[in-house]
């Protein structure tokens, strides 16, 4: 089946369905960027727990954000341990703070041109889009859809963006067709979908968006087709 761009209406469709589901979740940006940077290299391979726990000691700690660039590498480490692979976190929010300047500062990226903080944020270490994406969203509030795992395979199953795409690509085509006040809600909602019925097994028999999901109808198709009756 060849993929086609959703028409807004579509998207508004899908958006509506999800928030009779989950409901309309309320961004409130929290404007701490590097904050949402660091909290970012601390929840890979973790859950939001232990994220929340590492960032916590870390700051009981180190209460400037100077402090962790120039602390021995190894007291970062201990500090951060609880959330794992603190060898490999340490160093680099070390490394990601020494670019913030000498008093670390990304406040700029509230009003510099959206392209402008992308490009300066893709070019630290370890951070790729989707970090970028969560930085200037949940800080400020400016539209972008972080596309995990969740966003990546219920978008492509709703056909949001074609079969297979990277994440990268996954990320322009939702940029592309979601209205930038909308950015939020679907992101967030697109997530509770994929940890609730939209898992890597779906429960799409109780879910709303059966008859808008080309996914779906792929799979009962595909169940006429060996069973014709
Ligand atoms: S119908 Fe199934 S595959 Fe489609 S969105 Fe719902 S749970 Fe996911």
């Amino acid at each position: 089946m060849t993929w086609k761009r959703p028409e807004g209406r579509r998207v508004r469709a899908i958006r509506e369905r999800l928030r009779t589901m989950y409901g309309e979740p309320v961004n409130e940006p929290h404007r701490n960027p590097i904050a949402e940077l660091i909290k970012t290299v601390l929840s890979q391979h973790t859950s939001d727990r232990n994220r929340d726990r590492s960032f916590a000691a870390l700051r009981e700690r180190f209460p400037e954000w100077e402090e962790i660039r120039d602390a021995p590498v190894a007291a970062v480490e201990e500090a951060i341990r609880p959330g794992g692979l603190a060898r490999q976190k340490a160093p680099r929010i070390q490394s990601i703070l020494e670019q913030l300047g000498e008093e670390p500062d990304l406040d700029w990226t509230e009003t510099a041109p959206r392209q402008e903080s992308l490009e300066f944020l893709l070019g630290l270490p370890g951070v790729g889009r989707k970090t970028a994406a969560c930085v200037l969203i949940f800080t400020w509030g400016i539209p972008e859809i972080p596309v995990d795992v969740h966003v990546h395979r219920v978008g492509g199953r709703l056909g949001l963006f074609p079969p297979r795409a990277s994440l990268e690509r996954a990320h322009d085509e939702m940029l592309a067709v979601v209205d930038p006040a909308d950015a939020y809600e679907l992101h967030m909602n697109l997530i509770r979908h994929g940890r609730t019925l939209c898992r890597p097994k779906p429960r799409c028999e109780e879910c709303a968006l059966r008859r808008m999901c080309p996914w779906y109808r792929g799979l009962e198709r595909g169940a006429k087709e060996r069973d014709p009756r």
